[in-house]
């Protein structure tokens, strides 16, 4: 048996987060991660590392990163205030994310950016992905402008060095079962390591040990059916070992458990994320383009908004349809904003120098009913409204069903590119419900479980149908620190 003050579960963003957070509060510290060492970092580490935080100044972002007089000068960073990003959220959710944690996420979210960075944490302007040339300046959309500096591989190397200086003890190969009690209070955790059965005992611990998304038959029981042909973006060991050992002793569930965030994935991707690609199997462009299933039709809005408000449901939208694929078709006019990871050699591609070739290639789909779908949308289009991709042009089609509202343009002009989906998963919303003034986890009665924290994608209650790219990693942290501090001082 080994003796600590907090135990903490995982080894991804949340956890690195409240390990520290513990250390700084004066706790000694353990951290079980089920991964070996060369697998860890959970979703973390094949995150993009873009980081949604509320900013209204150039002098905010300088507080996150160092920035250049020219770098200030020839950019056009836009703003995320509060109350953009409160929108954004309540818009997304339809009102359905927690008042509470919501709040603590959008106010505290820039402090919590600068708290990363004091830990190690370098973050730099987000120029590859979300940021164009506009009248000679670099213009932001998407209320993105910073990312992590080596994206989520860069965030957890950053976050291990800080652990290790801090002292905390990483168990890897370590999988935790079961929670320790002694009457009502969790003062440890039962684990297995290489076969072998080790408990691990703390005046807490916290569980930051991911959600279901690894996991065919929870994802089918509580996503619904057909979740378990998914394809997961992200780690193979997220399978819902702490919501079960967390809900085995009462603790309240929260949120959307029937929802998840997914999106459009190489067909052809591996069933689970591969480290040395990362996010790079992720297909956002469609918003220039058009996503056709097997009956050769339409069955989304690829231009309701930018990608970063759309991408997270999407997914589940190509998993409903039939066969789980969908193909993403464009013309040249747009291939040059394809975002870099279309042009990876090992990306599901067909090309056509005629739409009549292109109907022969999609394969799976209806070629004729595809001819059609697309007769009608170019015919649908409005044309008199300019094209422009770094805002919502509002150029959309009329009479068509459903419509495309922003970046609509026929698809026209050889040589055509079509590139196959299907769903890829990246985690589930339902979790567990927390004091949000400590993260202790509540129990059915919402009376709090002595001895027990949760952080990360186990909390319930941000994310209901939708999610705002860049907010999970932030949350994370957030709700890590606080967890970390709150199992450090119980
Ligand atoms: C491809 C991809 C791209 C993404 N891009 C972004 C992005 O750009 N920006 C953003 O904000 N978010 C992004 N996300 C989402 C983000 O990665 C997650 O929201 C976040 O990493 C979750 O952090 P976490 O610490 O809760 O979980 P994880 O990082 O998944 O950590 C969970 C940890 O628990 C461990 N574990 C699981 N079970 C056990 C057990 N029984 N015992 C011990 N350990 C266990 C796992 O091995 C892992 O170490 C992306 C996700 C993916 C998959």
């Amino acid at each position: 048996m080994k003796q600590y003050d907090v135990v903490v579960v995982g080894k991804g963003n949340a956890a690195l987060c409240a390990a520290l957070a513990a250390r700084d509060a004066g706790a000694s510290v353990a951290m079980l991660e089920v991964a070996p060492e060369e697998e860890s970092g959970g979703n973390s580490r094949f995150a993009g590392g873009v980081m949604r935080f509320a900013y209204s100044s150039v002098e905010d972002l300088k507080r996150v990163t160092d920035l250049t007089d020219a770098e200030v000068a020839g950019s056009d960073f836009g703003t995320n205030t509060t109350d953009e990003y409160f929108d954004d959220l309540f818009r997304l959710t339809s009102f359905r994310t927690d008042p509470v944690l919501s709040e603590m996420l959008v106010k505290q979210s820039l402090d919590i950016m600068v708290w990363l960075r004091s830990k190690g944490v370098k973050f730099v302007p987000n120029f590859g992905r979300q940021s164009a040339p506009v009248n000679g300046k670099r213009k932001f959309f998407g209320r993105l402008p910073i990312e992590v500096s080596g994206g989520g591989p860069g965030l957890v190397q950053a976050l291990d060095k800080a652990v290790a200086a801090a002292g905390v003890e990483v168990f890897y190969s370590t999988r935790a079962k079961r929670l320790v009690q002694e009457g009502d209070r969790v003062v440890g955790v039962s684990a297995s390591q290489a076969g072998k059965a080790v408990e691990f005992r703390g005046k807490a611990v916290v569980l930051a040990c991911g959600g279901f998304e690894a996991n065919p038959e929870m994802r089918a029981r509580y996503l619904g059916p057909g979740w378990e042909l998914a394809k997961v973006r992200g780690t193979r060991f997220n399978q819902g070992d702490g919501l079960k050992m967390a809900l085995d002793i009462g603790a309240a569930p929260y949120g959307n458990w029937s929802g998840a965030h997914a999106t459009g994935w190489d067909l052809n991707a591996p069933e689970f994320g591969d480290i040395h690609v990362g996010d790079q199997f992720q297909k956002h462009s469609y918003i220039f383009g058009l996503l056709i299933n097997a009956d050769g039709k339409r069955f989304v809005d690829e231009g309701a908004d930018f990608h970063s408000f759309t991408y997270a449901k999407y997914g589940g939208e190509v998993l409903k349809q039939p066969g789980q694929f969908a193909w993403q078709v464009f013309d040249a006019k747009v291939t040059k904003l394809l975002r870099p990871e279309y042009r990876m050699k090992m990306m599901t591609r067909v090309t056509a120098n005629t739409l009549e070739e292109l109907a022969g290639k999609l394969e799976g789909v209806n070629g004729k009913a595809f001819l059609e779908t697309v007769r009608a949308y170019n015919a649908s289009i409005q044309k008199h409204v300019p094209f422009e991709h770094t805002v919502k042009d509002g150029r959309g089609t009329m009479g068509i069903d459903p419509p495309k509202s922003n970046w609509a343009q026929a698809l026209d002009t050889p040589p055509f590119e079509g590139y196959a989906t299907t769903c890829g998963i990246t985690f589930t919303f339902g979790g567990l419900r927390i004091d949000p003034s400590n993260g202790q986890v509540l129990d059915v009665t919402m009376t709090p479980i002595p001895g027990l924290y949760c952080a990360g994608e186990m909390v319930g209650g941000l994310y209901y149908f939708n999610y705002a790219s860049g907010t999970g990693l932030v949350s994370g942290a957030l709700f890590g620190r606080l967890a970390g501090t709150g199992a450090a001082r119980s």
